[in-house]
Order: structure tokens, then C-alpha cells, then sequence
């Protein structure tokens, strides 16, 4: 009988986790972890802090990329999986190689997210979720001044903290979309601004914003309800979505994330999604609830892996814990202060 091949689709939090559980529960089996991206597992928490310069790259990765052959695990990385054939039991990578697999976790975590009245502003807009935005953001810092942050979601927060620490001008357009996946409120709304522009931060007043014209490679001018500022760059920080549209049209049920069972079971005989990818079923609450946050990530990728390899532990998450936010279940694991 040939050995097992389990695959894993992204190198984030969960599925470097559920790689690492593969390997320590089914020792014998052939692990291969795929990533669109070049570096290996990072922690996008501390991206700010990049951007801040308090910290080198180096600190930022999970471990070493030998680590990956030491333990076993094959790691492929700057792959883009294009597509699946479940039936086949095949992931398909955009340079048309095919990768056959026993079993399948599906991590592929999120994406920023842009309002969609805001989509036709997208172009002007730099949001953060990857290494390569870092590198795009210290490039423009070293020009721009005057920086105008939109949305108001955590990872906001810090990085309006690393702008200020590099002594940056501020501006803070917050929306109703504010403190996403916290659910915003009169008084939130007013602490927030209120500790904004206590450290320097310009909070500008409710409104919506109108135009953005570009006066200059490095300068913008943002017409919001009346009020014109200058800014040499627009942050926009809407929350993050699952990064599934690749998987439409391949049997998978997706809602707002890839739909699975209390166990991340998609449905498909050794399929599994977790992390934030996953939109994942509560018996007690009979609905489906979305994962955010790191700490979250790291447990989700394990109890796939175990799931995958026969176990039956279900996604921990307490029914209290779980709360809505425009119509969408969530809970977070996330943490913040400013
Ligand atoms: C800037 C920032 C700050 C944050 N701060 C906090 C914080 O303070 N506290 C907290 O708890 N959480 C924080 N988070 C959220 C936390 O990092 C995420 O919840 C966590 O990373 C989710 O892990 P994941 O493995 O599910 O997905 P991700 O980390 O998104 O990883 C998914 C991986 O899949 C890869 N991938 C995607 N599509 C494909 C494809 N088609 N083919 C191959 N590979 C693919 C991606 O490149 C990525 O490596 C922050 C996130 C960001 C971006």
C-alpha cells in the first residue's frame, strides 16, 4: 500500500501548525506545505513593528526554512494553488503542475477588505496583510508625511502607533466599519477618537468620502464631506475576508468562508479547511461561525490535522464567545492596545 500524502494550502499560522501535527501524528505519511509566498511561516502581527523599524525580518519568521526539511515536510514555496479536482484529489498550481493528494487542509487565511462604495478608490489605496506590502509601505513612508488611515479595524491601530513613532502626521478617517470585528458603537467610537487624538491623531468627523484626486506621484487631496486634506498616502483598513474566490466552481461550499463541520470536514471525503479561511459549524448555536485572530489559527490548524489523520476533536470555541458582527458570527482571538 502506498503512504499518504497529505497536502497543505498555505503557510500561515494554521497551516504551518496543522504541518507540523501532520508530521508528529503520522510520522510516516509525505507532508507538503504550499505557499503563494516566496519567505516561510511569518507572524503577521508584528508586521506593524516592521513597518515601525523596531524590530529586523528575521524576528518575524516562526522558524528557520530548514527547519521544514529536518522535520520532513516538504515546503514549496511561491506556488499559487489556481484550483482543485476533489474528485481527482489534485491541487493545481498556476504553473499547471498538479499535485495528487490522500488528504487536504485548506488554509489560505485572508485578504483586505474593501468596502465595495469604496472599490473605485482601491488604486490609491495601500492596505497591509503580507511582507511584500511592508516593503511597499517603507517605500512610500520615506516620501509621504501625512498619512491618512480609512477604516479603523485592529490591525489599524498599530499601525497608526508605527507612523507616529516615525513621526508621522496622522489623519484618521474612522467609518462605521470601525473596530471590525469588535461591534462599534456611540461610546467605542468616542473613547477611540478620543485616545486618538490624544497621541496626535487628527480624527476627522463622521463622513463620506467624495473624491481622491492624485496632484503628484507622492500626493493625494481627499474631499470628505466638505472637510480637504493632503495626504501623502491612503491606508485603508476594512478588516480582513477569506481568500477563497480560487475555490468557486470547485464543489467546495463556500458562504463567507469555506463551509465545514464542527470537525473542519468540508463535506469531502479528507478535505479540511480551518483558520481564518473557514467558516466552521457550532451544534449549540446551529450556524457557522468565522475564526479571527492568530491564537485562534494556531488551534484551528491543529484540530485539522488531527481530525485529518482520524481524530475527532471538535474546532474549541465557547458559544458565549461568539458574537455578531453585521450578520456575520465571529470570534477573535485577537489582541490590541493603543
Ligand atoms: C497586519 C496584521 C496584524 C494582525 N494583528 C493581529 C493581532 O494583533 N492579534 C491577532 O490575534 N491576530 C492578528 N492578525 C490576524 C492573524 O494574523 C490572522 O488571524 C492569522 O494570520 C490567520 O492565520 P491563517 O493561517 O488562517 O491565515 P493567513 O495568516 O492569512 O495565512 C494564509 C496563508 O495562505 C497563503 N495562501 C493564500 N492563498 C493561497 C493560494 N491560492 N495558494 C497558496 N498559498 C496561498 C497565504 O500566502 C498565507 O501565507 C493580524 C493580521 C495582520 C495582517
Amino acid at each position: 500500500m502506498s503512504k499518504d500524502h497529505f497536502v497543505i494550502i498555505g503557510n500561515g499560522p494554521a497551516g504551518n501548525q496543522a504541518a507540523l501535527t501532520l508530521k508528529e501524528k503520522a510520522p510516516e505519511a509525505a507532508v507538503t506545505l504550499i505557499s503563494k509566498e516566496r519567505e516561510t511561516c511569518y507572524r503577521p502581527h508584528l508586521l506593524p513593528d516592521l513597518i515601525a523599524g523596531k524590530m529586523q525580518e528575521e524576528g518575524l519568521y516562526v522558524c528557520p526554512i530548514g527547519s521544514y526539511k529536518e522535520r520532513g515536510i516538504k515546503l514549496r514555496t511561491g506556488q499559487r494553488v489556481v484550483g482543485l479536482n476533489l474528485t481527482q484529489r489534485e491541487v493545481i498550481l498556476d504553473h499547471k503542475e498538479i499535485v495528487r493528494f490522500t488528504g487536504l487542509i485548506i488554509a489560505v487565511g485572508g485578504r483586505p477588505r474593501i468596502p465595495e462604495p469604496l472599490l473605485v478608490f482601491r488604486e490609491h489605496m495601500f492596505t497591509l496583510k503580507t511582507l511584500d506590502d511592508v516593503k511597499l509601505w517603507t517605500a512610500r513612508l520615506s516620501r509621504a508625511n501625512n498619512i491618512l488611515m480609512m477604516g479603523g479595524d485592529l490591525t489599524s491601530f498599530a499601525v497608526t502607533k508605527a507612523l507616529l513613532s516615525l513621526g508621522k502626521k496622522v489623519f484618521f478617517m474612522l467609518n462605521e466599519d470601525a473596530f471590525w470585528p469588535v461591534r462599534s458603537n456611540e461610546a467605542l467610537f468616542n473613547e477611540v477618537s478620543g485616545k486618538l487624538a490624544g497621541r496626535g491623531v487628527e480624527v476627522l468627523p463622521k463622513g463620506r468620502l467624495k473624491s481622491i484626486a492624485r496632484l503628484s506621484d507622492d500626493a493625494y487631496e481627499v474631499l470628505v464631506d466638505g472637510h480637504r486634506i493632503q495626504a501623502g498616502m491612503i491606508g485603508a483598513f476594512f478588516g480582513l475576508v477569506p481568500d477563497v474566490q480560487f475555490l468557486t466552481g470547485s464543489g467546495l461550499r463556500i458562504d463567507r468562508g469555506i463551509l465545514v463541520d464542527e470537525y473542519l470536514h468540508t463535506g469531502y471525503e479528507g478535505v479540511c479547511a480551518t483558520g481564518d479561511c473557514a467558516q466552521i459549524f457550532h451544534r449549540s448555536i446551529r450556524d457557522y461561525w468565522t475564526s479571527i485572530g492568530h491564537d485562534n489559527a494556531v488551534s484551528l490548524g491543529r484540530t485539522a490535522a488531527l481530525n485529518l489523520v482520524g481524530g475527532k476533536v471538535e474546532a474549541a470555541v465557547a458559544k458565549e464567545s461568539i458574537f455578531e458582527v453585521q450578520g456575520i458570527k465571529v470570534n477573535t482571538s485577537w489582541w490590541t492596545e493603543f
